[in-house]
This record gives C-alpha cells, structure tokens and sequence, in this order.
C-alpha cells in the first residue's frame, strides 16, 4: 500500500535535524522527500496534533503485509524445487572441504553450501559451525500496540519521528489489514526468548500514540504483541562470507530486515555464484502467487462460493482456511493459520471462532513434526 511516510518534528531542537535527515535521504537516493512546514503537514494529515513543528514528506514509502510476503517467498522457493524442512533445529555440523554435513533433530543433511540466517541464533550457530562468530547477539525488544479498525481513518501515512542512533523511534501508521499501529519501543534484552509485553510500557506507547495522533484517545486496542529484533553491536547488517569453507552469515538483520529481504538475498546469492556469475531473476522461474489478506485487494469473502464466513471480525472464508490447510506449503500450527488468513485476528480474538476453527483444523496440526520429506 503507497502511503507515504511523513517524519515530524514536534520541537524546534528536532526541527533543525531535519536538514540533515533530507541530506541523508537524497545521498541514499530518495530525491523526492521535501521538507514540509507545520501547515503543511496537518494539511496531508489532519489528524496529526497541531502541535507539529515541521516535516519531511517521503512520497515513495510503502506499507506491506509481513505475513503474506515471507510466505510467497517460501512458496516460490518450493514451486523451484527447494525443500522446505520445519521444526528442525541445526545442532551442529562440519565442512569436510568438499560438503557440509549438518546434525539436526531430524537427523543428517548434507549441503555444498550453507547460509547461515539463524536471527536471534546466528552467531550461536556460527559457533557451533565454524568455531567463532564476527557479532554478538543483543536482543532488541520491540512491543505494539493495535488499535481497533474504527480508527483506520485517522492517519494514511506513516508517521515516524526523528529517527535516533539506536532504532528510528516510535511510528504511528495504519496497517494494510485496517487497524493502527503503534510501536515499537526498543529494549534491550539478554534473553532470546523473552517476548513478554508489560502494561507501563503499553501504557506509554497508547499515550505516545494519542500526543502524535489525538484520535487514538480512548480509542478500543484490538491487539498488543511484542517481537525481538537481532541487534548486535553493530548498527550495519553482518554479512560475512568464507569461501574456502562454503559458508555465508547473514546476521544481525536488526531492523528493516522485511524490507530489504529481497536485496539482502540478491547481495547473498553475488557471494556464493560470484557477482559475475549471478544472472539474478530468471525468467525460466515460475511464480505462484499467495493469496491476497489485505484490505487493499479484493478479498476471498467478496467472492462467490467461498464456503461461508468463518472469522467475522477479519472476515476470513472457510475457502481460505481450506486452502491453507492445503496446497504445497500447508500451515502447521494455529499461529501460522492466523497468519496466512488473518483468522482469530480480529476484535474478539478468536472467541467467536475458535470452536468451528478446531472442527475444521482436527488432524492437520498433528503432522506438525515429523513430515516425511525423505522422498524428495
Ligand atoms: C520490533 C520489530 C520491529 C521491526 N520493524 C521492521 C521494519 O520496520 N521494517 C522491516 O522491514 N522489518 C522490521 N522488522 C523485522 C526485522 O528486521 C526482523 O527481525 C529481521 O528481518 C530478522 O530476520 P532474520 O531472517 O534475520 O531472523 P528471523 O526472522 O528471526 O529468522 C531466523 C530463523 O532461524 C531459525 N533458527 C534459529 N536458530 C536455528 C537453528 N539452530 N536451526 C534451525 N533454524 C534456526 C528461527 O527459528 C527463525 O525461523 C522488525 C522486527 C521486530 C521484532
């Protein structure tokens, strides 16, 4: 969804940043951010506090579905020929100068080359690989706030602040699914586990979102979650490469990493293939194309036969759930059915639904582990 992205400055310390954030923009090759008195914002975006001291408008800024798009990569990759293995922890492994042979818990596989993009995990599991790691994982905690469909109206671009060293701050922006989001914070953590959400931080995060966005007052929270980033030490991505052993690390993809996925596996397959080799997109590919949940493309309960509704709030089709269920990449756990269809995602959260939800999914989640994948 083209929203566009509005960066505001709500005090003449944060105003004077502004020249320098444009400056920073147009070196990174965005030439049509300007810069936008207080006027002008609230003309783009009535909704935000007249307080607003100034701006910069970025036209190019887009706000996309981050369940469905790692979903089609999979589904690519699949259609391709890769094999998808889940619930399969790496334990360990080796190189022995001609192959990889890693231990999992679903016993050995064999690889010429590994890409090591464990998350939270890279470099324990560079560790275990190779015997060192060039970071240091430092979880970085993000916690949101969802905000009920009826304030939709309210904001149509992303409204980010300042952006500091350590994240780029607290942005109010609608979601492609219809609700607002307010978040994240950034905290740092020792554990990799610990997703925990707590009420002050909740609490500060609403009355943040209410001084930026004055309608969100009082306004019904659909939804609060929290996820952490894998922040190092470093403020850039840790790519790094060893091509006597045939290992790539992709680590520390702190933030942005939805973003910039395709990028980071363009830059990733130049390393292995060699940047002359690389030949990109190949147009021999084929592309499947994952069905569309938001609310930008027609939805499935639009559309005739769909089996009925089975998730009011979200409006989510027995035809979705079906074919979720099915096809080459089947979800295995309620939390990726509510992902692929938006099911339980709503204002009731699955109350209404959560009945018919076990009916329909009895004996497709206890496949879960174990698929047989040994024919492939
Ligand atoms: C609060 C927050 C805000 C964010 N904001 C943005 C944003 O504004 N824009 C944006 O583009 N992105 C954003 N992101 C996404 C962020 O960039 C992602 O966290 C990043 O993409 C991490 O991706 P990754 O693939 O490196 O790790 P992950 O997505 O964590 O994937 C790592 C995978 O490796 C698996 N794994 C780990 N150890 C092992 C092992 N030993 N064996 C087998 N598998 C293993 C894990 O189970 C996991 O599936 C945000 C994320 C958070 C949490």
């Amino acid at each position: 969804m083209k929203s566009g992205a509005l960066v505001l400055a709500w005090n003449t310390e944060e105003a004077a940043l502004l020249e320098g954030v444009l400056n920073k923009a147009r070196i990174n090759g965005v030439d049509n951010a300007e810069l936008l008195g207080s006027d002008s914002v609230l003309a783009r975006e009535p909704g935000v506090s007249p307080s607003v001291e100034a701006g910069i408008l970025i036209p190019g800024e887009y706000i996309i579905d981050p369940w469905t798009t790692p979903f089609a990569y999979i589904l690519q990759a699949v259609d391709n020929g890769a094999q998808l293995i889940r619930n399969c922890e790496v334990l360990d492994g080796g190189f022995d100068g001609n192959r990889w042979r890693l231990h999992t818990q679903m016993g050995e596989i064999c690889g010429k080359t590994i890409v090591n993009c464990a998350g939270l995990y890279g470099d324990l599991l560079d560790q275990k690989l190779t015997g060192a790691s060039n970071f240091h994982i430092r979880p970085r905690k993000g916690q949101f706030v969802v905000y009920d469909k009826s304030t939709f109206s309210l904001c149509h671009s992303i409204l980010l602040p300042v952006p500091g060293k350590r994240s780029k701050g607290i942005v109010v922006c609608p979601t492609v699914f219809g609700n607002v989001l307010v978040g994240p914070t950034a905290e740092e953590q020792e554990s990799r586990e610990d997703s925990s959400i707590d009420s002050q931080t909740l609490r500060q995060l609403t009355i943040r979102g209410s001084q930026i966005l004055p309608g969100l007052d009082q306004q019904p929270i659909t939804a609060t979650y929290a996820g952490l980033r894998p922040a190092t030490d470093h403020t850039e991505y840790q790519i790094h490469s060893d091509s006597n052993n045939h290992y790539v690390s992709v680590g520390g993809i702190r933030s942005t990493g939805l973003s910039a996925a395709l990028g980071i596996a363009e830059f990733v397959c130049e390393i292995i293939q060699g940047k002359e080799t690389y030949q990109g997109a190949n147009e021999c590919y084929s592309w499947p194309i994952a069905n569309p949940i938001t609310e930008i493309q027609e939805r499935d309960w639009q559309k005739p036969d769909n089996g009925g509704i089975v998730c009011h709030c979200e409006l989510v089709t027995r035809r979705e759930i079906d074919q979720a269920l099915s096809g080459p990449v089947p979800v295995a756990s309620l939390g990726g059915l509510k992902r692929r269809t938006r099911v339980t995602m709503g204002r009731c959260q699955g109350f209404y639904c959560t009945a018919a939800l076990s009916e329909i999914t009895a004996g497709h989640f206890c496949n879960d582990i174990g698929w047989n994948y040994s024919d492939k």
